[in-house]
């Protein structure tokens, strides 16, 4: 078990509250009449899988039932950033790696807890 930091409640809670609701950041075509299918399909279905820092939208389903956005390692389930929707990620590829550690526990609103 973990806990999850809600950026509207500001409150570390149960990951059971929570629901995870895939990639966040997926732009809608701008001009819907004119994308070709591929473009569609691409918005649709297709869904980055990368192995290290993604950005993923989360809902807080048993509590404030607001979507939010979440920095978080695909290897270790560490998660460093929790924001609201419309805002972006202060954590880079490069903020995680090395060197900025001390940067990245600033923003980190959220961690894995062992229960
Ligand atoms: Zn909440």
């Amino acid at each position: 078990m973990f806990y999850i930091h809600c950026p509207y409640c500001a409150e570390q809670r149960s990951e059971e509250e929570f629901h995870c609701m895939g990639q966040a950041h997926i732009q809608r075509p701008e001009n819907p009449e004119a994308a070709s299918d591929r473009e569609w399909g691409e918005y649709l279905f297709f869904r980055d899988n990368p192995r290290g820092l993604h950005q993923e939208m989360w809902v807080h389903a048993a509590g404030c039932r607001k979507f939010f956005n979440v920095a978080r390692n695909t290897v270790s389930y560490e998660i460093f950033e929790t924001y609201r929707m419309g805002e972006q990620t202060s954590v880079t590829a490069g903020t995680t790696a090395h060197g900025r550690e001390g940067q990245v526990e600033q923003v980190h609103k959220v961690r894995r807890v062992r229960a």
